[in-house]
């Protein structure tokens, strides 16, 4: 599942972070990818990713194979990372001469035994966190991946955007990767004071129907708080409003019978 949207702070890596633990506690096998040069999603799973750490940039640019590059996560046994080292933020310029540089990562991927296996070491998910924009890294999101997930933010440029987002993932469809859809829309940062965010949501959820999950995640300090402590809000703070939403968001995408 690529989790992409080129506006940054929309709720990308929150939500890759909080959802791929959610599934990871309700027993099932994930695989964060993280593809930001910042990090964020490696730092939020307390996963090493100083300079030097074999890395998704490795993966990427020197065909690192991915079972060399994935980390395990320290307390939970079925979440796993390939961590962002800062070495990434070279990539969307070195991979520009590497041959087919657009499936680097699809092919890192189908390398990976567990991806698709049925024996108890198999990955149920792959989410794939991308940076804020529509480069080299987010297009080997797009082409390595089957389903996509679109964090939204309720405000009020929320749908600014979207229309390249589509265009580039219809492009994609057509000439990379037929299997591609936009399966999962979230509402992220959904104020339920305000008429602005009921409008926004509203209207996201006219114009994309049934891919906009029922749960929307709301606004909370809480959220914005446990990546400092190398935390989810899943562990920082299980019952708090924007944990519990996510929970009900990992429950809708599993009924929905995303995986890939
Ligand atoms: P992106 O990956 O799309 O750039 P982030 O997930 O990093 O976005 O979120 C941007 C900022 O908003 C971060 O500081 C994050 O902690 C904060 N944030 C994300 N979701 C929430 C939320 N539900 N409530 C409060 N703050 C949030
Ligand atoms: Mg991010």
């Amino acid at each position: 599942m690529v989790v992409a949207n080129q506006k940054g702070g929309v709720g990308k890596t929150t939500s890759t972070v909080n959802l791929a633990v959610a599934l990871a506690q309700g027993g099932q096998r994930v695989l964060v990818v993280d593809l930001d040069p910042q990090g964020n999603a490696s730092t939020a799973l307390a996963v090493d990713h100083r300079r030097g750490t074999p890395s998704s940039y490795d993966m990427l640019v020197d065909g690192m194979p991915l079972a060399d590059a994935v980390q395990q996560h320290p307390d939970l046994p079925g979440l796993f990372v390939v961590p962002a080292t800062i070495d990434l933020a070279g990539a969307e310029i070195e991979l520009v001469s590497v041959v087919a540089r657009e499936s680097r990562l699809k092919k890192a991927l189908a390398a990976y035994p567990l991806i698709g296996s049925q024996d108890e070491d198999r990955l149920d998910y792959v989410l794939i966190d991308c940076p804020p924009s529509l480069g080299l890294l987010t297009l080997n999101a797009l082409v390595a991946g089957v389903e996509m997930l679109i964090p939204i933010q309720a405000e009020y440029y929320a749908l600014e955007g979207l229309g390249q987002l589509i265009e580039t993932v219809e492009m994609v469809k057509q000439h990379l990767n037929h299997e591609l859809s936009i399966s999962t829309i979230l509402i992220t940062m959904y104020d339920a004071r305000t008429n602005l965010a009921a409008g926004v949501a509203e209207e996201v959820r006219e114009h994309f129907k049934d891919q906009v999950l029922r749960t929307a995640i709301p606004r909370s300090v809480r959220v914005s708080e446990a990546p400092s402590y190398g935390q989810s809000v899943m562990t920082y703070d299980p019952g708090s409003p924007g944990a519990l939403s996510y929970l009900e968001a990992a429950r809708e995408m599993a009924i929905k019978g995303a995986s890939a």
